[in-house]
Order: structure tokens, then C-alpha cells, then sequence
């Protein structure tokens, strides 16, 4: 068993709930990391030896990002489709079928060389776990293998089957609806550990309550996790089903009204919202008010919703930038939900925090303090710290 100390660390965010701002920062600090857990935290003037030191230079270490939702197999550009939008027209979630056009004509062998090169950019961005959903294939066999190179990857594989009803199903919905509950879900289940569907009466691509109602009960019968597209592109019903069916998270909640609010805050122990303002910043759309629903008491999370539409940026940095910006909440609100906010999304507790025990999931800032990762927006200052000193591992 080899360790590793990590030293050099002007200020340690561990995020681990202690102190005013719940970072639980302890400047000068130093950190052993044996057999890729985290094994000692202390003052860099007590530091045990170990086999392998890593000297990160008087920067910050943080907990690496959790992306809790993302669109990352896909093939195809849609360059187009996004200045087409910032030149007046409107999203209504139709876009999607070119990607899955695109994504059906690929070869497995380049939709996981595709995936791993975005898999690279999120690392270098400081983000070191990534749920990663299918839903660009919408057949039983594109959307398994979606799921098959997303476990390459990463645990946290999401099958989202149910993200539109595809053109040949466009006169047969309830066909889907069936296709999705039965066969596919049955063939996808083993690759995936959540479902998610695209609830939104307002997309005539989309899927109304009682349809996503179908499809996440189906899910959570074979056994799948219950993940949430909700009240993106108006007021509805996503967010009470959510709750209602007791779904890990709701994400975008764009639009919430008072009973959504409360809703969310009676179930903050094991419902999270998950804000997604980069879709907010390419499409247009008006920011959710993320203070609050922290100050109803809401639990949330920061993603990046990383996709071809409606907000192909992998940078959760961005994202912390305009959740506070464009939401009210404070630096470290903005990174405590982007690394212990996403983690709680996933039902997990091993990440998004430092705390002896936890995976060593480090990222490293080029700066003096954490708060520059909302003051230095669009610069690149986090990455992904590798202890092996062999190149990159890859994201979990
Ligand atoms: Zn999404």
C-alpha cells in the first residue's frame, strides 16, 4: 500500500460543513491519500512521511466538482441551432432529434472516443465525478450501448430513454411510452444506475406528468434510482412529481412556484434541485432564484447539464460564476453545491467532501482562495490533481 502526502496547500477547502460558510477551510494544511482515500488531514507542520510527495505550490486544494447531470454521448454539432437561438428563437426541446440522428449513424468505437475526449476536458476543468445519461439513441439496442460506453466511465449512468418521443414514434406515443417501460428499460437496466425522464408539458417533444409518471415507476420497480428533468421551460408538474415519488433529485427548476418551493424544503433530506444555469445562459432563459430556496431551506446542487442544445460548456467553474452572478448565491454557497450538493444528488457520500475515509477526489485552483472561482470567470484556474504522477486517472 503506497501513500501520499499532498503539501503545499495554502488553503484546504474540505467542505465538510464546519465553520459560518460550511467549507470547513484550514489554511496551511497538508493531506496523505492512501490507496486513493483520503487518510490524514492536519497542519502542513505535522505531516506524517509517506512514499510519494506532491508539492501543489501554495495553491487551493478543494473537493473535485461533482457534475450530477450530463448529456455526454452524442455525436454531431449543433452550432448552428445556437445562434440561431441568441437570434430570437425560441427552445422547445426539438432539437434533440438531430443529435440522436447523429448519434444513431456512429460508430461504438467513436461515440467512446467522442465520450473520453469530453471526459479529459471536464478534468481539466476540476471535475472528478460525472453522471453521464443516455438518451441520445431512443432504441433499445442505441440506447444500451450508450450506457455500456458510459460505464466505461463512470458509476453514475443514467438511463434517460425517456428524454423525447423520436420521430417514429410521433403518432404513437403511448408506443413509446410501452417501448420504454418494457423492452428497453429491461435491456438498459444493467448499465444504468438511475432513469430519468424529460417531464415537461411544455415541449410537445417531452413527456406530460402521467407519462413520466409511468416511466420513473417503471424504473424504480427494476430497481433504478429516480432522477427528474423538471420545470425547465415553464411552470409544471416535475417538481411534485418528484417528490412525490421520492426521486433522488429535480433538475433545472427553472420555474417554481410557492408549493414547489415548500414542497422541495419538506424533503430536503433526500430530494435535491438541481440548478443548471448554463442552460439558463444559452438559451436565454431567466435564472431560478437559488437564495431562495436555500433560504426556504431547500437542498441544492450546481451541474452543468453538459449537451449538445442547450449548453455544451463542461466547465462547472462557469457554472459556479453564474449561480452567483445570476442567482444570489455566495462563492461558497455556489461551491458547496457544486461538490457536496451534486454528491447528495447522487445519493453519495464518499465525494464531494474531504473528511478522512472519503475518496482523495482533489482538485487544485491557481489562486490564493477559492473565492476566485466566481471572480475570475472563464479562466481556467481548476483542474483535476492526478497522485499518481502518471498522467490523468480517468473521472469516476
Ligand atoms: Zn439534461
Amino acid at each position: 500500500m503506497s501513500s501520499t502526502v499532498v503539501t503545499g496547500i495554502a488553503e484546504l477547502v474540505t467542505c465538510d460543513g464546519t465553520g459560518p460558510d460550511l467549507l470547513g477551510i484550514q489554511p496551511n494544511a497538508a493531506l496523505v491519500v492512501e490507496d486513493g482515500m483520503i487518510a490524514w488531514i492536519g497542519p502542513a507542520a505535522d505531516v506524517p512521511s509517506a512514499d510519494i510527495k506532491i508539492d501543489v505550490g501554495e495553491r487551493v486544494i478543494i473537493p473535485g466538482f461533482v457534475d450530477s447531470h450530463s448529456h455526454l454521448v452524442f455525436a454531431g454539432d449543433r452550432g448552428a441551432e445556437f445562434v440561431a437561438r441568441m437570434t430570437g428563437q425560441p427552445y422547445d426541446g426539438g432539437g434533440i432529434g438531430v443529435t440522436v440522428a447523429a448519434t444513431r449513424a456512429t460508430s461504438d468505437e467513436e461515440l467512446r472516443r467522442l465520450l473520453a475526449s469530453r471526459i479529459d476536458e471536464l478534468r481539466t476543468l476540476g471535475t472528478t465525478t460525472v453522471e453521464v445519461k443516455s438518451g441520445y439513441g431512443l432504441t433499445v439496442a442505441d440506447e444500451v450501448r450508450a450506457l455500456q460506453i458510459a460505464r466505461q466511465f463512470t458509476t453514475e449512468t443514467t438511463f434517460l430513454g425517456a428524454h423525447v418521443v423520436p420521430g417514429e414514434y410521433a403518432r404513437d406515443r403511448a408506443g413509446y411510452v410501452d417501448l420504454v417501460t418494457g423492452p428497453m428499460l429491461q435491456a438498459a437496466a444493467p448499465y444504468a444506475r438511475w432513469i430519468d425522464v424529460f417531464c415537461e408539458p411544455h415541449s410537445p417533444h417531452a413527456f406530460d406528468a402521467e407519462e413520466a409518471r409511468t416511466v420513473l415507476s417503471a424504473g424504480a420497480e427494476a430497481g433504478l434510482g429516480l432522477r427528474v428533468h423538471g420545470n425547465q421551460l415553464g411552470p409544471g408538474p416535475g417538481v411534485q412529481l418528484a417528490v412525490e415519488l421520492g426521486a433522488a433529485t429535480v433538475d433545472h427548476c427553472t420555474y417554481l412556484d410557492d408549493d414547489d418551493v415548500d414542497a422541495l424544503a419538506a424533503v430536503a433530506e433526500t430530494t435535491v434541485a438541481t440548478l443548471l444555469p448554463g442552460v439558463e445562459f444559452c438559451t436565454r432563459s431567466p435564472y431560478p432564484d437559488a437564495a431562495r430556496l436555500l433560504s426556504a431551506g431547500v437542498s441544492i446542487a450546481l451541474a452543468t447539464d453538459c449537451n449538445p442544445g442547450t449548453c455544451y460548456s463542461s466547465s462547472m467553474p462557469w457554472v459556479i460564476s453564474l449561480a452567483v452572478r445570476e442567482m444570489g448565491l455566495t462563492p461558497a454557497q455556489a461551491l458547496y453545491a457544486a461538490t457536496v450538493g451534486a454528491a447528495k444528488s447522487l445519493r453519495r457520500s464518499d465525494i464531494g467532501q474531504l473528511v478522512v475515509g472519503n475518496r482523495a477526489d482533489l482538485s487544485v485552483l491557481d489562486a490564493p482562495s477559492y473565492l476566485h472561482l466566481a471572480y475570475r470567470p472563464g479562466v481556467p484556474i481548476a483542474r483535476a490533481l492526478s497522485l499518481t504522477g502518471s498522467g490523468e486517472t480517468p473521472a469516476e
